[in-house]
């Protein structure tokens, strides 16, 4: 589904705003794009956001956006499930909570009670916050909790923030999107401290578990035009889905990947197969949306995932694949830890 293609009132059903932001101009900018709307005035984002009993499936089909202030910490120590990247500063910051795609793997439906979203409007405060830690190099994930490219058009975050990096000489930012939507920056000039990584599955696991997310081939398109306006591009495969059908479509995806792409262009492939904290996971499993909740996983120390030696066999598969294309050096892979 191409969600560019429809209007950010058709995206949304309703707008509701806390009363304290409503006169910010991030808010007036985006209530201006819902002028057919129905706008509903809030005390605080939580009375919405956090209410018990939401049915998260429902929500999907018609999601609600909130507007609201974030107060205090806005940056959060990188999680262990993602890869820092050697920074010795690695903090995500949640702009937005919730994302407008519905990924079935993904550990939001088993974090939040609410399939809607929470866009902070208060920026000026992430950058204040941040500012403390610019004396060493900081690496900062800005669409950790949700993809920020794929809703630019309604709120331009990915652009304040890579204009905001751009006078920031320790600032680097990631920009993990599944969106198409690299039309949306094309007019910044590209940077060699921010990388835009796109994550990229074969059709069929798009198909089956991405809901409402562009067709592989789309991001590829998206891709080859960051590559050719000289972005640093980072392609993720991750999560990898190991089914029956894990060796007929993961390996082959590099093949489609490195056909569309100049490998010697691209800045870095990573992979990572499933994981993800296991109190997500009982919680996902109580929505009984998708047979991905119900794989018989290893637990340890509180993950699930398909095991040391199944994960093993998996990277090492992939790795072999992708390094008919990219040295070594150019390939990283997240491992659970001994
Ligand atoms: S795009 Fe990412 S954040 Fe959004 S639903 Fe999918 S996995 Fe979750």
């Amino acid at each position: 589904m191409n969600l560019s293609k429809f209007s950010h009132a058709e995206l949304f059903s309703h707008l509701y705003i806390e009363e304290e932001v409503k006169d910010m101009p991030l808010t007036k900018e985006i209530a201006k794009k819902f002028s057919k709307s129905k706008i509903i005035l809030i005390k605080h984002y939580k009375d919405i956001f956090n209410r018990p009993n939401q049915d998260f499936g429902v929500q999907c089909k018609s999601k609600n956006l909130i507007l609201a202030k974030k107060d205090a910490p806005f940056l959060y120590k990188g999680s262990f499930y993602s890869d820092g990247f050697e920074f010795e500063n690695f903090f995500y910051t949640p702009l937005v909570l919730g994302c407008l795609y519905d990924c079935q793997y993904c550990y939001l439906s088993g974090m939040y009670n609410s399939a809607n979203s929470v866009l902070f409007v208060n920026t000026q405060d992430f950058f204040q916050a941040l500012s403390p830690f610019l004396d060493k190099p900081t690496l900062v994930a800005i669409s950790y909790d949700t993809d920020t490219l794929a809703i630019e058009s309604l709120a331009s975050l990915t652009k304040q923030w890579i204009i905001y990096a751009k006078n920031q000489p320790n600032l680097h930012l990631e920009v993990r999107t599944k969106s198409a939507n690299f039309n949306a920056i094309k007019s910044l000039a590209s940077s060699d401290s921010i990388v835009l990584a796109w994550t990229l599955s074969p059709q069929q696991t798009i198909d089956l578990y991405e809901h409402k997310t562009p067709s592989l081939k789309s991001r590829l398109n998206s891709i080859k035009q960051a590559i050719d306006s000289n972005w640093q591009v980072r392609i993720c495969i991750d999560p990898i889905i190991y089914n029956k059908d894990f060796y007929s479509l993961y390996p082959p995806l590099i093949d489609e990947i490195f056909d569309a792409i100049d490998a010697d262009k691209l800045f870095e492939l990573t992979l990572g197969s499933f994981r993800m904290s296991s109190t997500h996971l009982k919680n996902i499993k109580k929505l009984k949306r998708s047979d991905l909740a119900f794989y018989p996983y290893d637990v340890n120390n509180n993950i699930v995932s398909y095991g040391k030696t199944k994960e093993q066999h998996i990277l090492n598969i992939m790795l072999q694949k992708a390094m008919q294309y990219l040295p070594k050096s150019r390939i990283r892979t997240w491992q659970l830890q001994s």
